[in-house]
């Protein structure tokens, strides 16, 4: 029975399940397209158009269908007015999701024969090493072993940045 329903609520939607509604394709589902008759499906005419405020303080079109249609107009409105508009609600979506930086102390390789030597002094429990890259030497020294060649890597990026910006 369960199968049945989903089927039809999926159907209904012309084969997009409601979840998978994309933020670029922003299509309203109301509660008559989700019906189950064929002939119920199509978003009503459109009769009319009220110009409505978001919670943001913009302005949004709200659309009227004949009244037999529109049975759930106020809920409709009511949702349209307490939250922001599209707009914000897209860049909202950006700011709580942004693109992944690209990070130049954590992105790249280092350059072929890139060597690191690392020693391990019990008595300070410290590891101390270097890493050698064409000729320059980056010391360092650290508790662990990984965090020791993290640094050592971050040296040689910063050293990179200084060449590239005083040149
Ligand atoms: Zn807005």
């Amino acid at each position: 029975m369960w199968c049945l329903v989903r089927i039809t609520r999926v159907r209904v939607v012309n084969g997009t399940a409601p979840t998978r509604l994309s933020h670029t394709k922003r299509t309203w589902q109301a509660p008559f397209m989700i019906a189950k008759h064929p002939k119920q499906r199509q978003k009503p005419p459109v009769v009319g158009i009220e110009e409505v405020v978001c919670v943001c303080g913009h302005k949004a079109k709200f659309e009227h269908f004949a009244d037999k249609q529109d049975k759930y107009r106020e809920q409709r409105r009511t949702k349209i007015t307490s939250r922001p508009c599209a707009q914000c609600r897209i860049e909202a979506h950006k700011k709580a999701h942004p693109k992944k930086q690209k990070n130049r102390f954590s992105q790249g390789r280092l350059p072929h024969g890139a060597t690191f030597h690392a020693t391990y002094d019990a008595e300070s429990k410290k590891w101390t090493g270097t890493l050698t890259i064409e000729g320059t030497v980056f010391s360092d020294q650290r508790g662990g072993v990984w965090k020791l060649m993290g640094e050592l890597d971050k040296k040689y990026r910063q050293a990179l940045v200084l060449i590239e910006s005083s040149t």
